[in-house]
C-alpha cells in the first residue's frame, strides 16, 4: 500500500509558511517604488519593532540571515578592531569566520557543543580584551539547541559605552523573550524564514543609537550592505536596491497574524511543541542534547547503533516530512526538529508518532505509542497551566 503523503517541513528553518502570507503578493502584486509599497514597508518595520520589543529602527535587507550578520560586522568594525565572539556551535563559528574574513581580531569565548556561553565567560573575555568594540552572541544556537542567557550577558555590557552587544536572534525571536530595549541590545538580527512564517529572503536588523554612533565612526569601505544610506532611505520606506517584495508583503500578513496571537502566545506555542517533543524523546529513553535547551528546536541523540541519517531518510520517504541532522562536529550524531513559528499541536503529535516508527525502523527498541502518549500527557499538563 502506498498511502498519500503531504510534504511538510519540521526543520529549524526554513519553517512552514502561513498560506495567506504567500498568497498575498500573488493576489496583489506591488512595485517597490510605489507609495502603497513604501507605506507597507514602514508598517512592517513598526510591527517588527513590537516583535523585537524595541523603539530602535529596524532595517530590512534582502538576503538570508547571514547577510545581516555580515552587515553587522562590516558596519561596526574596521579591520584591526577587536571583538569578543561567543562560540557554542556552528552559528557562533559563523561569527568567528566573518570576523576573520574582515580582519577583525577576535577573542573567542568557546564552549563545547551543547553548552551555553555564560555571562561570566564574556566578562572574562572582556578582561583579556578590554578594548573590544563589540561582543557577538547567539540568542539560541541552532546547531545544538542551546540557549544563551542574554539578560545576564547584557548586564556585563551595560557599563561599557564603547562596546556594542550584537545578537543573532534568528531562531531566538518568537521562541524566547528578546527584550531588545530593556536589555540594551545594540544590534539584533532576525531572518524571515524562521519564526516569521514566511519564505527566506529578508533579514532584519534593529540598531540602537549607540550602534549608529559607532557605525558613523567606522571607516571600513562598504557598498551593498552599507547601513547608513539604507537608514536614511528606509525612513521613507525606500530600500536602496530592489527588495524581496513578495516576502515583505507576506511579512505584513504574517506579522498581523502573529501579533494578534501575541509574542508571549507565540513563545508559549513553541514551548508547547518543544515540551511535547521532549516528553516523547525522554519516554523513548533518549536524552535531549543541550544542557539549557531553547524552545526553538529539539536536539537529541538517538543513541548507539541508531543512524540519524536513516531516521531522517525514513521520515522523508515514508512520511513526507523533513527533519534535520547534525552540523559541524555533530554531523551523523543527532536529530534536530524545529518548533519555530507556524506549528500546532496536532501536527507535532503526528510528527512524534511518525518519528517513533522511523526510530524503530532504524533499530530502536521502543514500545509503539509511547512517544505520542508522553506528548499527550504533556499537553494535558501544559493546558492546565
Ligand atoms: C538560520 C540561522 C542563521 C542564518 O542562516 P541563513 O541561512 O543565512 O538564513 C543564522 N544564525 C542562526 C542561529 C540560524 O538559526
Amino acid at each position: 500500500m502506498k498511502p498519500l503523503k503531504k510534504r511538510r517541513v519540521f526543520t529549524p528553518g526554513p519553517t512552514p509558511v502561513l498560506p495567506q502570507a504567500v498568497l498575498q503578493p500573488l493576489i496583489s502584486p506591488m512595485h517597490h517604488r510605489a507609495a502603497d509599497f513604501k507605506a507597507l514597508f514602514r508598517d512592517v518595520q513598526s510591527k517588527l519593532q513590537q516583535v523585537f520589543q524595541t523603539q530602535n529602527e529596524i532595517l530590512l535587507l534582502s538576503c538570508s540571515g547571514s547577510g545581516a550578520m555580515e552587515a553587522a560586522i562590516t558596519n561596526l568594525l574596521s579591520a584591526g578592531d577587536r571583538a569578543i565572539i561567543a562560540v557554542a556551535g556552528k552559528f557562533g563559528e559563523r561569527w568567528a569566520e566573518l570576523a576573520e574574513a574582515f580582519g577583525v581580531r577576535a577573542e573567542i569565548a568557546r564552549v563545547p557543543y551543547g553548552e551555553s556561553v555564560s555571562a561570566e565567560q564574556i566578562a572574562r573575555a572582556l578582561e583579556t580584551a578590554p578594548d573590544a568594540s563589540a561582543v557577538f552572541v547567539q540568542a539560541t544556537e541552532t546547531s545544538t539547541g542551546a540557549m544563551m542567557d542574554l539578560g545576564k550577558i547584557s548586564e556585563v555590557l551595560e557599563p561599557r559605552q564603547n562596546t556594542a552587544l550584537v545578537v543573532d536572534a534568528i531562531t531566538g525571536l518568537g521562541t524566547t523573550p528578546i527584550q531588545t530595549n530593556a536589555w540594551g541590545l545594540d544590534i539584533v538580527v532576525g531572518g524571515s524564514q524562521k519564526a516569521f512564517m514566511v519564505p527566506p529572503g529578508v533579514a532584519m536588523l534593529s540598531v540602537s543609537e549607540k550602534a549608529w554612533r559607532m557605525i558613523e565612526r567606522c571607516r571600513r569601505p562598504r557598498y551593498y550592505f552599507d547601513l547608513l544610506p539604507e537608514r536614511s532611505g528606509q525612513k521613507e520606506g525606500h530600500s536602496r536596491f530592489t527588495p524581496s517584495i513578495a516576502v515583505i508583503q507576506g511579512l505584513q500578513v504574517a506579522l498581523d497574524y502573529l501579533l494578534a496571537e501575541g509574542i508571549d502566545g507565540l513563545i508559549g506555542n513553541a514551548a508547547l511543541q518543544a515540551g511535547a517533543t521532549r516528553a516523547a524523546v525522554q519516554r523513548w529513553g533518549m536524552s535531549v542534547f543541550p544542557r539549557c535547551p531553547s524552545n526553538a528546536l529539539t536536539v537529541f541523540a538517538p543513541g548507539s547503533g541508531i543512524d540519524p541519517a536513516r531516521v531522517i531518510a525514513t521520515m522523508h520517504d515514508r512520511f513526507g516530512v523533513e527533519i534535520s541532522g547534525g552540523q559541524g562536529s555533530l554531523k551523523g550524531r543527532i536529530i534536530r526538529i524545529g518548533h519555530l513559528g507556524y506549528f500546532d499541536f496536532l501536527e507535532t503529535l503526528g510528527m512524534i508518532g511518525c518519528l517513533e516508527l522511523a526510530l524503530k525502523q532504524a533499530g530502536a527498541s521502543i514500545q509503539t505509542g509511547s512517544g505520542p502518549k508522553a506528548a499527550l500527557e504533556f499537553y494535558e499538563s501544559f493546558d492546565k497551566r
